[in-house]
């Protein structure tokens, strides 16, 4: 008796045991670049990266921002910093997929805009005429920032199990 099944090859399960997990990064749309969110939502939707939650409009608070950007308290620019994340309305993202994190730095581009490269959000909707601050567009740096960054605008019971889940996948910091 012969079935379809009984050739003595073995299922090729390649693509499943090298498929990556998912990831989560954090992108927030900062107050200048606004009007121009719906473009650099489509920019990251087109870019094969799904958008699953999204708050809009936000207003950071400044213990929020503070928090957000504790890293660079010691920096000359972070009072203007706090300013500028706090001086208007953002659009915050939880952006999903497979390398989510490094996919989403690359299509961000470099910090000053004037470097940023053709085709990335800060080249096309940074500003580029030396105000560095002003470039657009906030993502997660590493799966940790990304954690601690989704947790500091998002509950967790405003957020699904799948999505708690890559969270806590994350080591403690
Ligand atoms: P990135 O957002 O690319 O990870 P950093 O973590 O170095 O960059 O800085 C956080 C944010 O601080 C930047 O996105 C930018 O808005 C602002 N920033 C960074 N460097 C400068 C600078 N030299 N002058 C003014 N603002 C800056
Ligand atoms: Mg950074």
């Amino acid at each position: 008796m012969t079935n379809d099944h009984s050739e003595g090859t073995t299922p090729d399960y390649t693509n499943k045991l090298t498929m990556k997990a998912p990831e989560v990064s954090l992108g927030i749309v900062k107050p200048h670049a606004y009007k121009d969110r719906e473009e650099i939502k489509y920019m990251i939707r087109d870019s094969g990266l799904a958008v699953p939650f999204n708050k809009d409009p936000y207003r950071i608070s400044r213990a929020q921002a503070q928090t957000h950007y504790a890293e660079h308290k010691e920096r000359s620019f972070y009072p203007k910093l706090i300013d500028m994340i706090t001086s208007g309305e953002v659009e915050l993202m939880i952006v999903e997929g497979e390398d989510a994190i490094n996919r989403l730095s690359i299509l961000t581009g470099r910090t000053d805009p004037r470097e940023a490269d053709p085709g990335t959000i800060r080249n096309r909707f940074g500003d580029k005429t030396g105000m560095i601050m002003n470039n657009a567009f906030h993502r997660s740096d590493s799966a940790k920032s990304a954690r601690r960054e989704i947790l500091l605008y998002w509950d967790r019971t405003e957020l699904p199990g799948r999505i708690l889940g890559i969270l806590d996948t994350v080591e403690d910091f």
